[in-house]
């Protein structure tokens, strides 16, 4: 019974740990992650590149993305916003091709999204500011995954219980920021 539970325990484990934390976006090494490997960035939208009601990015982030293609990194969004007007937005702005509803934490439509653009998922980087829809989907496809600070700190009531867990696991797991 007790290695059920420490099984288990691993298991959720490897699924929520971030391979790295940052402050935001802005922050991510990415050149020493091309030399790693990596070759795409998946990038969540809401609480990583824009707050929620708001309708365009800051220059910064902007900026950021533009410095990611520069390095040679190929870049699309992936959403859980049912709102395809607002993704096609920021698609737009940023010139990158995305997916939203995407159903995070669950793989299928990330995985059918890089089979049709042709990237590899192994050496992909998912950014964004939930463990348990970005980072667990990316340690579920086996790419790296990068947790950032939401944008809005001002979080709904479940998003703050949310949140509450999240920094939980993340001490409990011992991960600490980079
Ligand atoms: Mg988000």
């Amino acid at each position: 019974m007790l290695s059920v539970i420490r099984d288990y325990f691993s298991i959720v484990k490897e699924l929520v740990t971030p391979d790295a934390i940052y402050e935001g976006i802005e922050n991510v090494p990415f050149d020493s992650l091309y030399q790693k490997g990596y070759r795409t960035i998946l990038l969540d939208v809401d609480n990583t590149l824009l707050v929620y009601n708001e309708l365009f990015m800051t220059l910064q982030k902007v900026n950021c993305i533009q410095r990611f293609k520069a390095a040679g990194f190929r870049v699309y969004l992936i959403s859980n916003n049912s709102s395809h007007r607002r993704i096609q937005r920021v698609s737009r702005q940023l010139e990158v091709f995305g997916i939203h509803f995407s159903l995070k934490p669950f793989v299928w439509s990330t995985r059918n999204f890089a089979k049709r653009m042709g990237f590899d998922l192994t050496r992909s980087i998912i950014i964004g500011d939930q463990l348990f829809t970005d980072v667990i989907m990316g340690n579920w496809l086996r790419s790296y995954t990068i947790l950032v600070d939401p944008l809005d700190k001002k979080l709904s009531f479940v998003k703050t219980v949310q949140r509450e867990i999240e920094l939980f696991l993340l001490r409990k797991f011992q991960v600490s920021r980079s």
